[in-house]
């Protein structure tokens, strides 16, 4: 497709995508994980201002097509994406990844918010959040009994009852179950993301009968098209 095309990424498939197109694409992330510098097509870091923003910028760059390929929790970007393109007038494609499902035996609970997860999480001892930084933000209210396992892009230091793991997926089988162990963790929690690349953990949980807190996810706008797969939207792109 020759469209000029705005990819916003942040997503191992949104790279993917972006290693396929050409100097006429721009590929735009927030700038909070790694920057390729690798890429035939254009490079932008940053927020746009919100919709509006975002939709001068389409304008500006004559943006023919429009493409969400940002995380399924990443609800702000995605709902600024499907408004700007509705303002100015051009299609969004979004990539909407399918969640994980439980197989049998597994223990897996959907929790809503932060406040959900620390009342199902009072049962356990330690917790292993893979959900993002938010539970860096209370590591000064980790309950008597508890501690706490956080892994996340960047390490910080933590306080007593407390570890700060910084990794970035893709996470092996092997060196799950290896961390799971040393961890001895009692209860993972994670967002629920669907991606290949960070699904071993659950595997991890089901073979040790551990239970899983999922962190619901957030309801995204409708687009002009959805595809659930990233080879369905190479084919649309002729790619
Ligand atoms: P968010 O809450 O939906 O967005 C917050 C703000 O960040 C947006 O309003 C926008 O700022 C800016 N932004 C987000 N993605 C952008 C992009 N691709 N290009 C330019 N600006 C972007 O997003 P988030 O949950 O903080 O995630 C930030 C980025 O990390 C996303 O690109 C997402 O794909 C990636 N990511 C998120 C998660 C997650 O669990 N949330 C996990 C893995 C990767 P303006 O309003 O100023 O435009």
């Amino acid at each position: 497709m020759s469209a000029r095309l705005l990819l916003l990424g942040g997503t191992t498939e949104a790279l993917r995508l972006a290693r396929r197109l050409g100097p006429e694409t721009i590929y735009s992330l927030a700038g909070l994980g790694r920057v390729p510098d690798d890429l035939a097509c254009r490079v932008r870091v940053g927020g746009f201002g919100g919709a509006e923003g975002l939709a001068d910028f389409i304008d500006r760059e004559g943006i023919e097509l429009l493409l969400d390929l940002t995380h399924p929790y990443a609800a702000q970007i995605s709902h600024n994406a499907a408004r700007a393109a509705e303002m100015v007038g051009v299609p969004c494609w979004a990539l909407r990844r399918s969640g994980w499902q439980p197989g049998p035996g597994d223990d897996w609970r959907e929790v809503e918010g932060w406040d959900e997860l620390t009342r199902a999480l009072a049962p356990f001892e330690r917790p292993f959040f893979t959900s993002g930084r938010e539970p860096l933000a209370h590591l000064h209210e980790i309950p008597a009994h508890q501690h706490w396992t956080v892994r996340c892009l960047q390490s910080e230091l933590a306080p007593p009852r407390a570890e700060v793991i910084g990794a970035r997926g893709p996470f092996l089988l092997d060196e799950e179950r290896a961390l799971f162990v040393r961890l001895r963790c009692d209860v993972l929690v994670s967002k629920n993301s669907g991606s290949a690349s960070t699904e071993p953990k659950l595997q991890v949980a089901r073979e040790l009968g551990l239970p899983v807190l999922l962190l619901r996810r957030p309801q995204l706008p409708a687009v002009t098209h959805e595809f659930a797969e990233l080879d369905a939207l190479y084919e649309a792109l002729s790619l």
